[in-house]
């Protein structure tokens, strides 16, 4: 238990991986005096409940925000604008109202004028996940040695920023802010784009005929199996990041298209010199990668 709780109240709207994950560190470090979650359906606020990660649940996000200082989105982004909208008149004065989706840009256009002056709005992305969903799914080390970046608005309160700061950082996350539009460049390339990929060669080998596809699935491990796992993310969440982040995927993509088109020359023209030099560069990336500890 910490000394002080951070928050008196936190409301968790949605509680699947990543709000599970969020409110196992604040239940096991007492981070807050007390927690609710809301969650659309039975099943997930009866396993919110039995595996005691808050101490109420109810369906209804007007109820949910009552009384709460920290009021965490943790729902897919595109469920968004309706819970907010909802919530609104209901959200106490002072309170901060934060999100953990993995797009910013859209969720400051879409939130931010809605959001009255007595509330501070600190969107967030833990950039840690798996594949899995629901609140089963969730451990409170998800987030250990991993990257929490914060996209506040321009003029929202330092001391709402330094809160929700304090909260990841009690998760074992390391805190950047960041731009909003910033933010979705770089998650483009390194998160989106890479789902993007998974979900196309997932797709090629299921359009492929039966007995290959048999052979697909046999021999997985020299590579494809990777693939699987993470065309494997949940569907909702993923069509929501990828038209959330419509103009930097699209760039990105482009961009990409057009480094494969160079490598598919160089294969056609027996252009080996092309092959190992563009190798051996990406080989020193994963280095760098291993020794930034984000392997
Ligand atoms: P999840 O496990 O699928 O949980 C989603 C939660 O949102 C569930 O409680 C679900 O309720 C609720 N929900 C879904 N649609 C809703 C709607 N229309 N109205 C109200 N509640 C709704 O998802 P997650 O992986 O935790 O992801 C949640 C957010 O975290 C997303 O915005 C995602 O971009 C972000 N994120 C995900 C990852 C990752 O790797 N998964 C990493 C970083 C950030 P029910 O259970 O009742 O359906």
């Amino acid at each position: 238990m910490s000394a002080a709780p951070l928050f008196r109240r936190i409301a968790f709207i949605g509680i699947g991986l990543i709000g599970s994950s969020l409110a196992r560190v604040v239940r096991r470090d007492g981070l807050a005096e007390s927690t609710v979650t809301c969650a659309r359906s039975e099943s997930t606020r009866n396993a919110a409940l039995r595996l005691g990660l808050v101490d109420e649940a109810t369906d209804d996000p007007v109820a949910a925000v009552k009384g709460a200082d920290l009021v965490m989105l943790c729902t897919p982004v595109g469920a968004y604008r309706a819970l907010v909208e909802a919530i609104v008149p209901h959200l106490e004065p002072g309170a901060i109202v934060s999100d953990i989706g993995s797009v910013k840009q859209k969720v400051v256009d879409e939130l931010a004028p809605l959001l009255p002056a007595r509330v501070s709005f600190v969107p967030g992305h833990p950039v840690a996940g798996t594949e899995h969903s629901g609140p089963e799914a969730g451990f409170a080390e998800l987030f250990v040695g991993r990257w929490c970046i914060l996209t506040p608005p321009p003029g929202t309160s330092p001391e709402a920023v330094d809160r929700v700061r304090a909260l990841w950082l009690k998760c074992g996350m390391a805190v950047d802010i960041m731009d909003a539009g910033h933010h979705d460049r770089v998650l483009a390339i390194t998160s989106h784009l890479p789902h993007l990929i998974a979900y196309t060669i997932v797709g090629t080998a299921s359009d492929l005929e039966d007995d290959l596809r048999q052979e697909v699935i046999k021999y997985s491990a020299s590579g494809f199996r990777d693939f699987t796992r993470i065309a494997a993310s949940d569907p909702v969440m993923w069509r929501d990041i990828f038209l959330g982040n419509r103009e930097a995927v699209l760039e990105t993509l482009q961009r990409f298209t057009e480094d494969l088109t160079a490598l598919q020359r160089a294969i056609r023209w027996g252009d080996g010199d092309k092959l190992i030099e563009h190798f051996t560069r990406t080989r020193a990336i994963r280095r760098s990668i291993i020794d930034a500890k984000q392997a």
